[in-house]
């Protein structure tokens, strides 16, 4: 169980760029900068809809609980070689003070000359309703919905540019776990930034075997590390788990290149939070969504090697499996028209369609071939077909016979009922794996 307790809240968010700085490092520079604040809480790394087009990359935003700590303490990173830790409660700063000094940082290191960078940070001394989350993490919240809530709660902010920052990261504020992970990530030393990753293959695996529950570790089926980003980014590993304690394990048994930073964040990753159950005639595009339905043609496979599969529940889409899901792709290939299906995925405006990022078979259908036409009881001879479902006739006597005369066989399908997803390398932050899948999910179907 998560409780809040009493905080000033700093959050930002759109301070990252596609080229370098990311915004969980910003919050490691900002908490290094601002050492006369403790921690009360962990710092929250919160992850929201992942389909709007504007997002800089993971669409991420930060939200750090600052104040003068007392009560238990428990270790949270290290910075600039000093350890970090996090308070159990505390007594709340100055929201001023702290945007104050918290601008400063942002505007030293933030890639504030990226044109798709918008930044935004956000101060108060109260939480913010939880509905902010849900409706930034599922749909799209505007700028003046977001300022009157500021305003409402008495929260200070900054904007830059656009200044689109302060939606995320005050929706990072109203977060209010219901469900929850944690991610330790380590950072690179400055001078190491945009140079190979040096991390050993083994010890990641052997991590992966050690610990019970890390996820997303190494894709086993293309040979990939998953805890190190592709990007130039200062992320040296980020490891993801259902245990704080854990992680801080799990952290230290990464061998390779020495880390100059750590951090552990709570975050909604892997909760799923912004899958909403619906029809297929409510899909509307940049929402994601939990479809019951049946296949409604046989897959086709299209330019690029994308996979669609018509489905209907009434009403039809087309659910699209992707080139980069690889197995998961060639999984779609085997259904059949009349198989049940849940589907998760992303809606994409044209051509509309849902993009599938897990599904759980439900039923098969039985694969049945015909085998041979039936044979004329008078003359022995194999009797032609007189068109799909019209039965057979004997060219040579003229009898007719049924269509259940034919010789029909059960093919094995390749498929199984149950649960499929993309490797560990393509999914998304919130995706929830399977095996964090709890027995109340499976039910909710
Ligand atoms: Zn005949």
């Amino acid at each position: 169980m998560v409780v809040d307790v009493a905080a000033t809240y700093l959050a930002f968010d759109d301070t990252d760029s596609p080229d370098g700085m990311c915004t969980t490092y910003l919050a490691a520079l900002v908490l290094e900068r601002l050492r006369e604040y403790d921690l009360l809480g962990l710092p929250r790394l919160v992850r929201l809809n992942p389909n709007i087009p504007w997002k800089t990359r993971g669409n991420a935003a930060i939200c750090l609980p600052l104040g003068t700590g007392k009560g238990r303490r428990r270790p949270c990173g290290s910075l600039g070689g000093e350890d970090l830790e996090y308070y159990s409660e505390g007594k709340p700063a100055h929201p001023r003070d702290v945007l104050a000094k918290a601008s400063r940082v942002l505007e030293d290191v933030a890639r504030f000359d990226c044109e798709e960078t918008n930044p935004g940070v956000v101060a108060v001394d109260k939480k913010l309703p939880p509905s902010l989350y849900w409706e930034a993490v599922r749909g799209i919240v505007p700028m003046k919905r977001v300022e009157a809530v500021l305003r409402a709660s008495g929260a200070v902010w900054k904007k830059y540019k656009k200044g689109r920052g302060i939606i995320g990261a005050s929706a990072a504020i109203s977060w209010k776990p219901r469900d929850r992970t944690w991610e330790v990530i380590a950072y690179r030393s400055p001078g190491r930034f945009g140079t190979p990753r040096m991390i050993d293959p083994a010890s990641v695996i052997a991590m992966d075997k050690a610990t019970k529950a890390t996820f997303n570790n190494y894709d086993y089926e293309n040979d990939h590390m998953a805890i190190c980003p592709g990007s130039p980014c200062p992320i040296l590993f980020g490891i993801r788990g259902d245990s704080e304690k854990e992680l801080l394990r799990a952290r230290a048994m990464i061998e390779g290149e020495a880390a100059d930073k750590w951090l552990l964040f709570l975050t909604n990753q892997a909760t799923e939070d912004h899958i909403v159950r619906h029809r297929v005639s409510d899909l509307e595009p940049m929402m994601s969504a939990r479809v019951r339905a049946k296949v409604a043609a046989p897959p086709e496979t299209i330019v690029g090697g994308h996979v669609i599969v018509r489905v209907s529940d009434g009403d039809e889409v087309d659910a699209a499996f992707y080139e980069p899901s690889r197995t998961f792709r060639d999984v779609s290939r085997g259904l059949l028209p009349g198989d049940e299906l849940v589907l998760y995925g992303s809606v994409r405006a044209t051509p509309r369609s849902l993009n599938v990022e897990k599904m759980k078979v439900l039923s098969l259908v039985d694969d049945a071939r015909k085998i041979k036409n039936p044979v004329c009881r008078a003359c022995g001879k194999s009797m032609g077909s007189m068109g799909k479902g019209q039965g057979y006739r004997c060219k040579r006597c003229g009898a007719k016979a049924g269509p259940e005369r034919a010789l029909w066989k059960s093919v094995p399908r390749t498929l199984k009922p149950g649960w499929y997803e993309p490797p560990v390398a393509s999914r998304r932050h919130l995706h929830k794996p399977i095996r964090r899948m709890s027995r109340v999910d499976i039910d909710k179907l």
